[in-house]
């Protein structure tokens, strides 16, 4: 499998973006299926369903293992492409042993986020996933500027001996820290550095326009203006009642919000991948 795999199938053209849409992190069981029964019925192939989240400040956490058969099953059958974040090497296998029993012809997205920057671990969650032909590793930039630190990441990602095939990276921007941020986004992207090290790298990179944001208007303002960036795809957060979210609330968009976005964005071949 290489990532094309991940575009929308029924889009030939190179030009095509990966889509990833889902909320922060799935909050029920009971959430799952209404999700899945919108989100395909828009065409949206790869569900964000985290269930272990890491928070800023200690609080709800995610569903933890519980909800991963669920999952699996809510999309693997149906051809839909589960995309969920690991924080560690014991994540991982849990995923690996999850899939026990589906076949190996549906993708699964898995991430590694911004705050899990402790190479070894990322050693050890690459090699464990690295058998497995149908997973896809996807990795966030650090939280900190620093462009050697991101390439890092992808360094010791190959090191460990996964495939640059399936990999990608994602910018989810940059910690502010004291740098000036008149409209307070909540991480300052760098698209310039993201174009760069896309080139490096030669994997895809995708965008997260919600975690940089921070809120509903700053998603939608960095959205446009990465337009004139080549990102090869884009992770929102899209939550089908934001206002009563468990986490990232703010920043979260509606379905019908997305929807425009994605017309927008040029992504509303959506509709016919359905
Ligand atoms: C996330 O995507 O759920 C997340 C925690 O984001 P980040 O790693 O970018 O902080
Ligand atoms: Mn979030």
């Amino acid at each position: 499998m290489s990532t094309k795999e991940l575009r929308l199938t029924h889009l030939e053209d190179d030009r095509d973006k990966v889509v990833i849409a889902g909320p922060c992190a799935l909050e029920s069981i009971q959430q799952l299926p209404e999700i899945i029964r919108q989100f395909q019925a828009e065409g949206i192939k790869i569900d964000r369903l985290p269930i272990w989240k890491p928070r800023t400040v200690p609080g709800w956490d995610g569903l933890g293992f519980t909800g991963l058969p669920y999952i699996f099953a809510a999309t693997l059958p149906n051809g839909l492409i589960p995309a969920l974040e690991v924080l560690c090497s014991e994540h991982a296998q849990l995923i690996v042993d999850c899939l026990r029993g589906y076949s190996d012809d549906v993708p699964i997205l898995v991430w590694i986020g911004a705050r899990n920057q402790n190479h070894w671990v990322q050693n050890r969650i690459a090699q464990i996933l690295a058998p497995k032909k149908n997973i896809f590793l996807m990795f966030k930039n650090q939280m900190w500027d620093d462009e050697k630190h991101w390439l890092g990441i992808f360094a010791h990602l190959l090191a460990a001996g996964f495939p640059k095939e399936r990999l990608l990276s994602c910018h989810r921007g940059f910690s502010p820290g004291k740098m000036p941020n008149p409209k307070g986004y909540r991480n300052l992207p760098d698209f310039e550095m993201a174009m760069r090290l896309k080139k490096q790298m030669g994997i895809p990179i995708l965008l997260d326009p919600s975690h940089m944001g921070g809120s509903r208007e700053n998603v939608l303002e960095i959205c446009h203006l990465a337009r004139d960036f080549d990102f090869d795809g884009y992770m929102v957060e899209v939550h089908l009642n934001p206002a009563e979210a468990f986490t990232d609330s703010l920043q979260q968009l509606s379905l019908d919000e997305f929807l425009q976005l994605a017309e927008f964005m040029d992504i509303s071949g959506l509709k016919k991948a359905a």
